[in-house]
C-alpha cells in the first residue's frame, strides 16, 4: 500500500511527483514521460505558451525553463523569442531525471476502487495499491473528431493529434479542418513536407496572437491588459490568478466562460508562414467516400453546398475531455464520480467526489477554468495538491 499513484508524466504529473519528491512524500508515478509533445506534436512547432509560461513546475527556482537555458547558453526570452518544440523537450527531459528519476514508465491499464483505496493494474502485469490516486492523463484521450465525418475510414481521417510529420502525404491533396494552433500548425508542416493542403474553417478569419511590443509597454496598456501565463487582459489575469474563485462560479457560468474564453489563435510568429488554400466560413455537414477519396461535403458563407475532394482529412478540431474515454478506469469507479458535462466536479483539493481520487489538467477545466488546459496551470496546482496529499496522509497515519 502506497500513499499516492500518479498516472501520466506529462507536464502535470511530473510537476506533481517534483513537489511531492521534494516534501518526502510516499508515491510513484507511472507513464512514459511527456508524450503527448514528444510523440505527438508537429516536429518543428515552436510552443504557443510564452517562455515564462512554459515551465514544469518544482520548488526550485533553478527548474525553469530561463533557468535552465541560462545555463547551457540557449536562446531564451520571457516573451519575444518563441520556444523550440525541440527545445522543450529537451528541457522536459532534464527536468524528469533530475527531479522525478523514480518514474516508471509503465502504463497504467486499470484502477478500481479497493477496500482501503485503489487498486491499480500496470502493462507489465504488476498490481499496487494505493490511499490516493492522481489522474494527470492530460489529452490523448480526449481527441474530437466531429461526428459527421467519423464514418469515413481510417486512412482517410485521422486527428491532428498524433502527426509529427506529414510527409506519407507528399504529393496528395489533405484537407485541414480548424482554425486554432493544431489546423496552423498541421497545413503549415504539410506545406513543408510537399503536401497539397487547404484548410477549412468555420470562422470568416484565421486570428493569431498580436506579436509582443516594446514600444506598447506602458503603465496605462499594464493596467488595461495585464500579462499572465495564458495570455494578456484581465480575464485571463483573473483565470491565472484567482482559479478557486473560478471554482466557485456557478455552474452554467463557470461552463460558458471555459468553453469560451480564449477562442481558437495561433502564436504570433506564424502570421505568415500559412500560404495553403483556405476554404474560410465553410460550415461542415458530412463526408463521403468517392472511389480511393474522401469528399468533404460543406455549406459555404452563402448557404450553397459545396464538395471538396481529397485524399485524406485531418481534423484539428480539438479536445473534448469526458470520464467516458478514459478505457483504464473501472465503471463502477466512474460511475460513482459527481460530474459535470461527464467532467468530474472537483474540491479546493482537486479530489473528485470519490475520495482520495484527485484529477489534474484538462478534465480539470470544467472546475477550475481554462488555465488547467495550459501547463502554467500546473504551477498553481502542482504545490497544493503536493501539500494537500502530505497533509491528508499525515492525518491517516495518526
Ligand atoms: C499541438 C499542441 C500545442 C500545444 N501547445 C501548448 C503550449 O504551447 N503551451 C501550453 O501550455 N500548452 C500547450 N498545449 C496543451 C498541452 O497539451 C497541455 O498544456 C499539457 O500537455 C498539459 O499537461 P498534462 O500533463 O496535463 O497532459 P499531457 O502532456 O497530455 O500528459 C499526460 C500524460 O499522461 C500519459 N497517460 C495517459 N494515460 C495514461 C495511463 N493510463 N498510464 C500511464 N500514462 C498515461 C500520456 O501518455 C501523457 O504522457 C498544446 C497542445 C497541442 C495539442
Amino acid at each position: 500500500m502506497i500513499d499516492t499513484a500518479i498516472i501520466g508524466a506529462g507536464p502535470d504529473g511530473l510537476s506533481l511527483a517534483a513537489h511531492l519528491g521534494a516534501a518526502g512524500a510516499d508515491f510513484r508515478i507511472f507513464g512514459r514521460p511527456m508524450t503527448s509533445w514528444r510523440e505527438n506534436m508537429p516536429k518543428g512547432m515552436m510552443l504557443k505558451s510564452d517562455g515564462f509560461a512554459s515551465n514544469l513546475s518544482a520548488p526550485d527556482a533553478q527548474s525553469t525553463l530561463k533557468a535552465w537555458c541560462a545555463e547551457r547558453n540557449v536562446e531564451y526570452d520571457d516573451e519575444y523569442i518563441p520556444v523550440p518544440l525541440s527545445v522543450f523537450v529537451e528541457y522536459s527531459d532534464w527536468f524528469q531525471k533530475r527531479y522525478v528519476p523514480t518514474l516508471e514508465e509503465h502504463q497504467v491499464i486499470s484502477v478500481a476502487k479497493s477496500a482501503r483505496g485503489f487498486i491499480l493494474w500496470l502493462d507489465n502485469g504488476e498490481s499496487l495499491e494505493a490511499a490516493n490516486v492522481v489522474l494527470a492523463v492530460g489529452i490523448p484521450w480526449f481527441q474530437n473528431i466531429p461526428a459527421s465525418l467519423r464514418a469515413l475510414p481510417r486512412e482517410m481521417l485521422s486527428h491532428s493529434f498524433g502527426h509529427r510529420e506529414l510527409t506519407q502525404f507528399s504529393g496528395k491533396r489533405v484537407l485541414v479542418l480548424g482554425a486554432g494552433a493544431s489546423a496552423v500548425n498541421a497545413a503549415v508542416m504539410a506545406q513543408q513536407d510537399g503536401v497539397d493542403v487547404a484548410v477549412v474553417t468555420r470562422v470568416p478569419e484565421i486570428q493569431f496572437h498580436s506579436p509582443p511590443d516594446p514600444d506598447a509597454v506602458s503603465w496605462l496598456r499594464a493596467i488595461t491588459h495585464p500579462s499572465s501565463g495564458i495570455g494578456p487582459g484581465w480575464r485571463s489575469f483573473l483565470c491565472t490568478n484567482a482559479p478557486r474563485l473560478f471554482r466557485r462560479m456557478p455552474d452554467a457560468l463557470r461552463l460558458r466562460a471555459t468553453k469560451r474564453h480564449l477562442g481558437p489563435e495561433s502564436g504570433w510568429y506564424m502570421r505568415g508562414k500559412l500560404t495553403a488554400q483556405q476554404y474560410l466560413e465553410h460550415t461542415i455537414e458530412g463526408a463521403r467516400v468517392d472511389g480511393d477519396r474522401a469528399v468533404l461535403i460543406a455549406r459555404d458563407a452563402q448557404d450553397t453546398r459545396v464538395e471538396i475532394p481529397a485524399d485524406h482529412i485531418i481534423a484539428a478540431t480539438g479536445f473534448k475531455p469526458d470520464l467516458r474515454s478514459l478505457p483504464f478506469l473501472d465503471s463502477s469507479l466512474r460511475d460513482a464520480i459527481a460530474h459535470l458535462e461527464h467532467t468530474p466536479r472537483l474540491s479546493d483539493n482537486f479530489e473528485t467526489s470519490v475520495p482520495g481520487l484527485h484529477v489534474l489538467g484538462v478534465l480539470a477545466a470544467n472546475s477550475f477554468g481554462p488555465l488547467m488546459r495550459f501547463m502554467v496551470g500546473a504551477e498553481y496546482t502542482s504545490p497544493r495538491l503536493a501539500a494537500h496529499l502530505v497533509k491528508a496522509c499525515a492525518r491517516a497515519v495518526a
